[in-house]
């Protein structure tokens, strides 16, 4: 049965859905964690609402008339509990007396082990579970594995590796993509949104000044084709980060080094696609280099990646 925010609206996230479907069909199978990984800005949490309401439906249709749905639908349902999230604000385990709310030792007493209020699961999300401190998160494993089977974990994390192995032992890994262009742009027209033309397969796109991308893209296009370009290209970065030491929050010398390996892609992919893939490959194994997240390794990364070009535009 179909539904205005059912799972079937969720886009581009193929894989995602094969597991979304089988637990929203089949919640007795639901494991004790879910986590669901991937870039910023492919939708990982509206799927997990769309889920949570779907599973907690008492029609188990995501009906959107029953107690569940419409609990739901006023962010008042008593059976999820959703971490707030606030930036790099570490989830703690709470003090020992009297913990204080949205920390583990409180979930754990308060929470954990009580029959929900209106449905057959209690859904308990961590929206960036990066944040769950060392103490907390050694309290969270044993609670997992003694969680009653009515209460089930949902983590949201960027990266798989920011989590440990014994936290992703016990759990059913969800994978999310970047979104292919097509749905990217129909996403942004549906919604009003402007569409960036670095976009990236992602909803949340770089926040950086519209002169900056402007600026690099004249740098990129139809510009590189011979070692030297790629030289002065070099120069050009490095010369920016100098000129402009105070980045702001959310637009670090990072994404701008991202931004360049993006326009890079479409750069190459839209001259001559076949002799372009191993220059592609290059900048996909930079972005991997700047997403490891090593502290100071930007200008070595970026310097290999220009060596890589150079040599490969000599062919
Ligand atoms: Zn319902």
């Amino acid at each position: 049965m179909s539904s205005a925010f059912g799972i079937d609206e969720i886009q581009g996230q193929e894989r995602a859905l094969v597991f979304l479907k089988k637990y929203s069909s089949q919640p007795e199978l639901l494991p004790p964690l879910l986590i669901f990984h991937g870039p910023e800005g492919t939708g990982k949490e509206s799927a997990v609402e769309r889920f949570i309401r779907h599973v907690l439906c008492i029609e188990g249709t995501s009906c959107g008339h029953c107690v569940s749905c419409r609990a739901f639908m006023h962010q008042s349902h008593p059976d999820i509990v959703w971490f707030p999230l606030e930036k790099n604000k570490q989830i703690s385990i709470g003090k020992e007396d009297n913990p204080e709310e949205f920390t583990i030792r409180w979930l754990i007493r308060t929470r954990l082990y009580y029959r929900p209020h209106l449905s057959k699961v209690r859904f308990i999300v961590i929206p960036d579970a990066s944040l769950i401190g060392n103490e907390a998160e050694t309290a969270l494993l044993k609670s997992l594995e003694e969680a009653p089977a009515f209460t089930r974990f949902i983590f949201i994390v960027t990266n798989l590796d920011q989590l440990k192995e014994t936290i992703i032992s016990r759990a059913v890994c969800i994978p999310f993509g970047y979104l292919p262009q097509s749905i990217i742009k129909d996403l942004h027209y549906k919604n009003s949104l402007t569409y960036l033309p670095a976009q990236g397969g992602s909803m949340d796109p770089f926040d950086c000044p519209p002169q900056v991308l402007e600026q690099i893209s004249q740098r990129i296009g139809g510009n590189l084709r011979q070692p030297l370009d790629y030289l002065r290209l070099e120069e050009w970065i490095l010369g920016y980060k100098e000129e402009h030491a105070d980045w702001k929050e959310d637009f670090s010398f990072k994404d701008f080094l991202d931004l360049v390996g993006l326009l890079l892609l479409q750069e190459y992919s839209r001259s001559d696609f076949e002799a372009n893939l191993p220059k592609m490959e290059a900048v996909f194994r930079f972005k991997e280099k700047l997403h490891e997240k090593i502290h100071g390794q930007e200008n070595i990364s970026l310097s290999l990646l220009i060596h890589e070009l150079s040599l490969l535009e000599q062919k």
